[in-house]
């Protein structure tokens, strides 16, 4: 079993770090070759318009979207996130568009553009520290995607910050920075099941 992790632009590292730590193979995923070996995917946290041109022009998008589609487990965090989402509230950037949502990018406003808080997470005993950086929220999503965790914005309303939709999970903040696994054990946890 081999997690790749979409390695052209942003936190790829990190995030090939924690599943390392947790004695899983990794694979950097830079061309459609690559992709092919992997049985799962991470798409880290970065700049999503930079994530979305790489894979343009590296032919990524297609073979992605065919994975996704297919039931590949997919994680994708923050930038990644937006990378998954059908669109964005304003502008134009390539997207993969297989998670049914619409993403409202750097969401959280200046006064509070990075920030950490304690998540309560459908389907976890204990709450998640979670590090948001510039981070993006979802403004609308579609009714086959699961809620499992929100904020509050400063108007007191609430916003989904990590979504499931069958077998690809959404993040709007960044699991590899704080070496909490527990959502790549979900990842993992999919492939097996898969
Ligand atoms: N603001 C970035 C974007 O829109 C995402 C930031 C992040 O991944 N930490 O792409």
């Amino acid at each position: 079993m081999t997690v790749g992790v979409l390695a052209l632009q942003g936190d790829f590292r990190e995030h090939i770090s924690l599943l390392t730590s947790m004695g899983v193979a990794t694979l950097e995923v830079r061309t459609a070759e690559d992709l092919k070996l992997a049985d799962a995917l991470v798409i880290p946290g970065g700049e999503s318009t930079t994530i979305g041109k790489l894979a343009d022009r590296y032919g990524l998008i297609g073979p992605i979207r065919e994975r996704c589609q297919q039931g590949m487990p997919t994680l994708g965090t923050c930038a990644g996130m937006i990378f998954l989402a059908e669109s964005t509230v304003s502008g134009h950037q390539p997207q993969l568009g297989v998670l049914n949502a619409v993403v409202e990018r750097n969401a959280f406003g200046r006064q509070v553009d990075s920030f950490e808080a304690d998540l309560t997470v459908i389907g976890l005993a204990e709450p998640m520290r979670a590090v948001f950086i510039r981070a993006p929220w979802m403004e609308k999503i579609g009714s086959d995607v699961e809620i499992l965790a929100t904020v509050v914005d400063l108007k007191g309303c609430e916003h989904p910050v990590l979504v499931r939709q069958g077998r690809i999970l959404a993040s709007s903040f960044h699991p590899e920075l704080t070496g909490d696994t527990r959502l790549h054990q979900m990842l993992v946890e999919s492939i097996d099941a898969s």
